[in-house]
């Protein structure tokens, strides 16, 4: 049984971990530089629980779309000119993914991680004291027609291969879930076991609460470097003070890899930015995550109002936002809901989803190093995967027997 953890990072996934860890025996800190669920991209994600969304980014026909990503400003998907160099090897590994034999790989690993996610965001939910924060509505994708559907065949495809429930609706079946859906939309497909938080921050916030008020550590520091013993991963050196532990956790979500260059690790892990914007007094009344697919966005009811928030843009962590890009979003909230009104709109805000080129996040031990542990690079399904990886990963830190194979979601798989 290990005495004690350090968990850097207190995104949603760290956070979910270290309750875990906790509720299971463990001495466990949580370090990051800012107030939990406030320093990255659990703080303002799109709030959808994705259980059944196993198919990667790169799918096959994934080569046909990098042209638009390359020139298309407003694509849903952009690199921009100044950082196609930075981009290439990503791009390159990324377009490699989508090989059938990868993504069928990638699709297991997913599924294998995730596929109870809705009842397990349930679960954390009601263990923190904020069931309210969860809700089992489903989501509802949108397509204008049948053509466009197809596009998106495989991936529906694969979804039902692992056994999701994926209704595809006539336009009264949309309206009949959703009445204000405009009339562009005329082919929905409804996923009933997806769920939504209605605030991803207070979710944060309220894990961040539980763990504490279980005897859990909130702790405030900048990580700059893991310590290192003997062969093994001793603790962390923040710029506050030393932080010695048994077991450290990286799941400091897209800054994870900088934690792990100077270990001889090399992980691609690059930074899609996102953006969302939260309207108050939209006039949309709406129950559940309603996703014109074309446009790659999510407008998802939230506490606050109603939050927009999607696009795909790279440019690594340190430029600064695009406001162009995120205008983006009231074009798409219009495509759906023409009538919505965006007066006393709340300022942009931008995310950075933590990404592999596979869409497989890193969870599990390092092969190489006692002691360290990895949980990140969620990317797009970093909200959904929190509560997964807290269940899978917990016991095998604390040395419990556990079933689970972490092979596919090695740090080593990347060479
Ligand atoms: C616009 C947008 C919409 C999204 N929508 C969805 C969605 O609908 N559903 C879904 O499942 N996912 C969604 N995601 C993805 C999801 O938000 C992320 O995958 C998830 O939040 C990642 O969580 P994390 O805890 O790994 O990282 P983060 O939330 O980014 O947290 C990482 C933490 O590490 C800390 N840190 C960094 N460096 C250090 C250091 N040196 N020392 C200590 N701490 C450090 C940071 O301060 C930060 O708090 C979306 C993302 C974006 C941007």
């Amino acid at each position: 049984m290990a005495r004690n953890v350090l968990v850097i990072g207190a995104g949603i996934v760290g956070l979910a971990l270290a309750f875990r860890l906790r509720q299971e025996g463990a001495e466990v800190a949580i370090v990051d530089p800012e107030p939990p669920g406030e320093g990255g991209a659990s703080f303002g994600n799109a709030g959808a629980i994705s259980s059944s969304s196993v198919a990667p980014l790169a799918m096959p026909g994934t080569l046909k779309q990098v042209p638009r990503m390359l020139l298309d400003p407003a694509a849903p998907l952009h690199v921009p000119a100044s950082y196609w160099l930075r981009a290439a090897p990503w791009l390159l590994r990324f377009v490699a993914s989508a090989r059938p034999d990868s993504v069928a790989r990638a699709a297991a690993a997913i599924d294998a991680l995730q596929r109870l996610a809705t009842e397990q965001h349930l679960e954390l939910a009601r263990e923190i004291g904020a069931p309210e924060l969860i809700q089992p509505r489903g989501n509802l994708y949108l397509y204008r027609g049948a053509e466009q559907v197809k596009k998106d065949q495989a991936a529906w495809d694969l979804r039902r291969d692992y056994g999701a429930r994926v209704e595809v609706l006539d336009r009264a079946g949309i309206t009949g879930l959703e009445p204000e859906v405009g009339p562009a939309y005329q082919v929905g497909v409804f996923l009933p076991d997806h769920a939504h938080c209605a605030s991803p921050h207070r979710y944060a916030q309220a894990v961040a609460e539980a763990f504490r008020r279980a005897g859990g550590e909130v702790r405030r520091d900048r990580i700059r470097a893991l310590t290192l013993a003997d062969g093994r991963v001793t603790g962390a050196q923040g710029e506050a003070r030393q932080h010695p532990a048994d077991e450290v956790v990286v799941a400091a979500g897209a800054w994870s890899a900088r934690l792990l260059a100077p270990l001889g690790y090399r992980i691609p892990l690059e930074t899609q930015r996102g953006y969302h914007v939260n309207l108050p007094g939209a006039g949309i009344a709406i129950s559940r995550p309603v996703v014109p697919a074309d446009r790659k966005v999510f407008i998802t009811p939230m506490e606050g109002g109603l939050r927009v928030a999607g696009t795909v843009e790279f440019g690594g962590l340190e430029r600064p936002p695009n406001e162009a890009r995120a205008k983006l979003l009231y074009g798409d909230l219009a495509a759906v809901f023409p009538q919505a009104r965006t007066e006393g709109a709340e300022g942009f805000w931008m995310g950075h989803r933590p990404c592999l080129p596979d869409s497989v996040p890193v969870v599990g031990p390092s092969q190489r190093l006692q002691g360290l542990w990895f949980a990140f690079g969620h990317g797009h399904l970093g909200l959904t995967g929190s509560a997964p990886t807290a269940r899978m990963l917990a016991p095998a830190i604390l040395g419990k027997p556990t079933n689970h194979d972490f092979a596919p979601y090695a740090a080593e798989r990347f060479g």
